[in-house]
């Protein structure tokens, strides 16, 4: 039905103005690369929001997206993709996809992804909305991110979206020298930092404090009740 689909065309051009307005404000708080402001500008957060919180998806704030989760703030995600140093030809890996928009905003930048979260459900649904936005190309799976992905490994950046209580260690093999390994460090629900670690040779590494941040917890999968 023709007028349906105008509707929905305005919806989307509304969409579309909401999202450069988030981007401009983004912008005129000059934390962010171009780089990631472009890559924030490319990806429709509002087709990774349930539709309860549909309306507020270009605010900067987190918004819940069930299980207790969250999809990031589009300020952190913007962050991380700076802090993690994506660009075009890069492998990074992220462990926590959850709704999958941080995903789909490193592809953006022009890298390449992979993907891991411990929730099936979460899973599922992040894979079937990459693929109905023709990101085929990241690729995901379900299980513990704290082993990595050592099939894919070494990856130039490695990021948590999901914090640790102390910097994690099991993943540093899987880092390629000159990458970087990107994660929120802390106690659940307390103030968190986000930490970058080089790898500046075979052994040696350089540790930056990057600045607060608040994260869910990262899921011991050996401690894990569901
Ligand atoms: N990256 C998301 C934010 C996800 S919230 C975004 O783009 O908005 C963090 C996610 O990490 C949750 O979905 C949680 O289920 C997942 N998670 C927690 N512990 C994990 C683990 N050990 N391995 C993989 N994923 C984990």
């Amino acid at each position: 039905m023709p007028h349906m689909r105008a509707r929905r065309d305005n919806q989307e051009a509304r969409w579309t103005k909401a999202r450069q307005r988030l981007v401009e404000a983004l912008a005129d708080e000059g934390e962010l690369s171009e780089a990631a402001l472009a890559a924030l500008t490319a990806v429709p957060r509002h087709r990774f929001v349930p539709p309860s919180h549909r309306a507020d998806s270009y605010a900067n704030r987190p918004l819940p997206i069930g299980r207790g989760q969250t999809i990031s703030q589009p300020f952190m995600v913007g962050w991380l993709v700076d802090a993690v140093r994506a660009g075009p030809g890069c492998r990074v890996l992220e462990i926590g996809t959850g709704c999958g928009y941080q995903a789909a905003v490193l592809a953006a930048t022009g890298a390449q992804v992979w993907s891991i979260e411990i929730r099936r459900p979460l899973a599922e649904a992040a894979r079937a909305r990459l693929d109905a936005l023709g990101l085929g190309a990241v690729t995901t799976r379900v299980g513990d991110g704290a082993k990595g992905w050592p099939e894919a490994a070494p990856f130039d950046g490695i990021v948590l979206t999901a914090a640790p209580s102390s910097p994690p260690t099991g993943l540093l093999d899987q880092v390629a020298i000159g990458g970087c390994l990107v994660a929120p460090v802390g106690p659940q629900g307390d103030a968190q930092v986000l930490i970058r670690q080089t790898r500046v040779g075979d052994d040696e590494w350089t540790v930056e404090a990057l600045g607060g941040c608040r994260f869910v917890p990262l899921v011991d999968e050996r401690f894990r009740a569901v």
